[in-house]
């Protein structure tokens, strides 16, 4: 009866399995995290803006840890990631940050581009950073940051 007593060791684990998962702030809850979610991608043309949240929506967008090399000037005053001009650069020559071509800019740089984050602390990123979901977190990240910002003053 029991003829077909080789097929049992055909069972073997997956060999492809899943291991690629997208996480974000559902799992992850840092504060960088969330800094990396609320960011304001100023200073570039629309096609460079979708990919820069196309790479924070799949936690794909690494912060700097350090400036990095402006290829306009030189310095290393780029702050942020993916951008290949920094933020004085970008804004005489009109240019998008991230791929230097002369493309409408999505959301201009601020009018004091050295000092951007000062200027947009008010209601707007305020109201940016309110998604439907986790409210009380991110009322919470604003607090600290808020402190942190006023014990600096
Ligand atoms: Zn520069
Ligand atoms: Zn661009």
């Amino acid at each position: 009866m029991s003829s077909q007593k080789g097929n049992v060791t055909r069972s073997r684990p997956q060999k492809h399995q899943n291991t690629f998962s997208f996480k974000n702030d559902k799992f992850d809850k840092s504060v960088q995290t969330k800094k990396i979610n609320a960011k304001l991608h100023d200073g570039v043309c629309q096609h460079c803006k979708e990919v820069l949240e196309w790479r924070v929506k799949y936690s794909k967008y690494k912060p700097l840890s350090k400036p990095k090399k402006c290829v306009k000037c030189l310095q290393k005053t780029v702050k942020d990631s993916y951008h290949t001009m920094c933020r004085p650069c970008a804004y005489q020559l009109e240019v998008c940050a991230k791929c230097g071509k002369k493309e409408d800019i999505v959301i201009p740089f601020n009018k004091d581009p050295e000092n951007p984050e000062t200027n947009q602390r008010s209601s707007h990123r305020r109201s940016c950073e309110r998604n439907e979901e986790s409210d009380d977190d991110v009322d919470f990240d604003n607090d600290l940051d808020d402190k942190s910002d006023n014990q600096v003053d």
